[in-house]
């Protein structure tokens, strides 16, 4: 048996007022990853939106409302056209209550609320290594690509034809991009320093 207490692990800064503890260590967990997350008005619980392959995700809101943007490519079977239609949407979790990811759905959670927001973030199994964002591939239009965390930086791998890009941050601002819903597009990438909006990742040549 393993007891914490969640005040008690080392919190990582989120944003200029929250925090991140990851319970995961603590616990020693085997087949779960647990982090709690506290956040001041406008942090994000992740750098946009992403999906795991090969994770479950679970998030409990304890205080608070948290709003998640979520978008499902919706691939067809029968791979009888190169159109991949999609659908996302905006979900708002109060206090009390919880959302399930399952593995391949995108999704981004924020507090957009004015008041603080606390979560509980689960996935299964513990370590995810297939994380995708929804950008199209520059070689191939395959309709997302595949994270890879190096020491330095963040490369986007195409996971049907190979082709790697490094990411790049704003253009315009140098500040780090996230990928969002968009109004004319399915998805957009935009700066949150500088407002500048792309239809897909500026990737580095
Ligand atoms: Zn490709
Ligand atoms: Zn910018």
């Amino acid at each position: 048996m393993e007891h914490v207490s969640i005040d008690d692990e080392e919190p990582n800064a989120v944003g200029n007022d929250g925090d991140r503890r990851s319970l995961s260590e603590p616990l020693r967990t085997t087949d779960v990853a647990i982090n709690h997350y506290r956040l001041a008005s406008g942090e994000e619980l992740s750098g946009g939106l992403h999906a795991h392959m090969d994770q479950e995700e679970v998030s409990v809101v304890i205080e608070g409302e948290a709003t998640f943007e979520t978008f499902t490519l919706l691939r067809d079977a029968d791979c009888e056209s190169d159109e991949t239609t999609s659908e996302g949407g905006e979900v708002t979790v109060g206090a009390g209550e919880a959302i399930r990811f399952a593995p391949g759905e995108f999704q981004s959670g924020a507090n957009e609320s004015d008041d603080e927001l606390v979560v509980l973030a689960m996935g299964a199994p513990r370590d995810s290594e297939d994380v995708r964002i929804p950008a199209d591939c520059p070689e191939c239009s395959h309709d997302d690509m595949r994270l890879e965390i190096g020491e330095s930086a963040l490369t986007f791998v195409c996971p049907d034809c190979g082709a790697e890009r490094v990411s790049q941050g704003c253009p315009e601002c140098g500040h780090e991009l996230r990928v969002a819903l968009g109004e004319e597009t399915q998805t957009v990438v935009v700066c949150r320093n500088c407002g500048a909006e792309f239809e897909n990742p500026p990737f580095a040549e």
